[in-house]
């Protein structure tokens, strides 16, 4: 009997436990039955936000829809559109912005380059400006004659642009460029012609070939300065004397 109290209190103990026990077993989902997993979830907090990543990815449709509800909303079609022309409108200025800005610099370099004025042979002079003889038309020369070989390349002696290309008497196949100061210069005797009127050409630009056209004993240039049809010493022209 002594032991029968706390007997007693033991076993009541222990079937409020199981009573507990039971009850809780009853109200958890039926999966939990017969698993080793804890009850309290909350003891697992990584398992836990690996579910929560779950659930925001499956959620994914819903974060979408105000997003799609604002692009069907009335007037975002008239935005897009807006913008759109607002985007091309920049696109073109800026495409006109950097051809002003091309355009600049290559007049710029025009500019630089009509400064210069080059040979236009790489040969020696054989017969200067205004020499006298019965050869000539005039009797003078009127230009200047470089002394090349035949297929030497002849080169534009300053920026400018081409007037004329052809045939002349006595001067055979000829090239006339017109350039900045108005001063025209002819380039005659050609064996080739590599340009066409209405062309511009650079300072240094070959323009044709050396050759023996026209009245010519023997190929080389001749090369003349005219300022309003008149005839001008060349060497003035291109080295400032003669
Ligand atoms: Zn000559």
């Amino acid at each position: 009997m002594k032991i029968k109290a706390p007997n007693n209190r033991w076993i009541s103990g222990s079937v409020l436990l199981v009573a507990i026990g039971l009850t809780i077993a009853l109200a958890l989902p039926s999966n939990f039955s017969g698993s080793s997993e804890p009850v309290v979830v909350a003891d697992a907090p990584a398992e836990l936000s690996v579910a929560n990543e779950d659930v925001a990815a499956a959620d994914l449709p819903i974060v979408q829809t105000p997003v799609v509800a604002k692009l069907g909303a009335p007037g975002t079609e008239e935005k897009i559109l807006k913008f759109r022309a607002q985007a091309a409108d920049i696109a073109a200025r800026e495409l006109a912005r950097i051809a002003a800005e091309k355009e600049k610099k290559a007049a710029e370099r025009r500019a630089l380059r009509a400064k210069y004025t080059v040979n236009p042979a790489r040969a020696r002079i054989s017969v200067g400006y205004g020499r006298k003889g019965r050869i000539w038309d005039l009797g003078w020369h009127t230009g200047i004659d470089f002394n090349g070989n035949f297929g030497d390349s002849v080169y534009a002696a300053r920026v400018g642009t081409v007037i004329f290309t052809g045939w002349r008497p006595a001067y055979g196949r000829t090239i006339e460029i017109r350039h900045l100061d108005g001063v025209v210069t002819r380039y005659a005797h050609l064996s080739r012609i590599r340009v066409e009127a209405g062309q511009e050409v650079d300072v240094g630009q070959r323009i044709g070939n050396i050759g023996a056209s026209g009245k010519a004993f023997g190929a080389h240039l001749h090369f003349e300065t005219l300022v309003n049809g008149n005839y001008k010493n060349p060497g003035i022209w291109l080295w400032g004397s003669d």
